[in-house]
């Protein structure tokens, strides 16, 4: 990371696993209790949104109370030191934001705030929460979404491209507690490695990029990053 500048990360799901959220594809994943195609994709949200806050209301209980771990705020030391440029996540969660990162790609959206498809109102979480079980639109009574990247939706293109280009401009790419299966979050790496830059991977089990991976940590996120921090310090 000192000798190939910018180092730009890439987090998921396992670095806010020690913040008390659970991760998606593990043993003890949401996905191991809650199938994807009934609670996640865009179709089941359309079809039945009472169920899919069924979902979320249990989720945002969970994400609502938890707090920035030392993964998180290793990562913003890096980022005071100008070590780390960027911070390109798929969590939802706020933690990077609540830990004081500053440059920040959201690429999954957030529970920040829910929105309207008619209408367009956009209610902040604070006020969602009072509306739970079913939140309905302000305005015009309409259930209201969630803004996060359901499965079936595209990503949002202005912050996609914005993270492309922030892999393709990193010397090294450290991936955090991802198991980089979905897409197109998973291809990021692909765009480092095509423009010369180098891949780091700290994760609790395998990712399809391992071979690649000039530096490959089995560990948790926490423990490395604050490890790492203190390298540079
Ligand atoms: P993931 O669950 O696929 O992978 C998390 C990885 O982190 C796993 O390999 C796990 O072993 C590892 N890990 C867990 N705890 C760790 C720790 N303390 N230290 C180090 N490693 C640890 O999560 P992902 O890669 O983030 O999944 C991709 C994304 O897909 C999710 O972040 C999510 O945003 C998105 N998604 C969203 C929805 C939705 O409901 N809208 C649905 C599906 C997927
Ligand atoms: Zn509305």
């Amino acid at each position: 990371m000192r000798e190939h500048p910018p180092c730009v990360v890439l987090t998921g799901a396992g670095i806010s696993t020690e913040s008390g959220i659970p991760d998606f594809r593990s043993r003890t994943g949401i996905w191991a209790r809650y199938d994807p195609l009934e609670y996640a994709t865009i179709d089941a949200f359309l079809r039945d949104p009472a169920k899919v806050w069924d979902f979320y209301g249990k989720r945002l209980a969970v994400l609502g109370g938890a707090r920035p771990n030392d993964g998180h705020r290793a990562l913003v030391e890096l980022e005071d030191g100008g070590v780390v440029r960027a911070v390109v996540t798929q969590n939802i969660d706020r933690l990077h934001e609540l830990a004081g990162t500053r440059a920040l790609v959201e690429v999954h959206g957030s529970i920040r705030t829910s929105s309207c498809l008619d209408c367009g109102t956009v209610v902040p979480l604070a006020e969602v929460v009072a509306l739970l079980p079913v939140p309905h639109c302000p305005a015009c009574g309409r259930v209201l979404k969630p803004d996060v990247v359901m499965f079936g939706e595209l990503l949002p293109a202005a912050r996609i491209a914005r993270a492309e280009q922030l892999a393709r401009e990193a010397g090294v790419l450290l991936v955090v507690g991802s198991s980089l299966e979905v897409h197109p979050v998973a291809g990021l790496p692909l765009e480092t490695l095509a423009n010369g830059g180098r891949l780091a991977i700290v994760n609790r089990g395998a990712t399809p990029f391992d071979g690649r991976a000039g530096v490959r940590i089995d560990a948790g996120a926490g423990a490395t990053l604050t490890a790492l921090a203190g390298r540079f310090q």
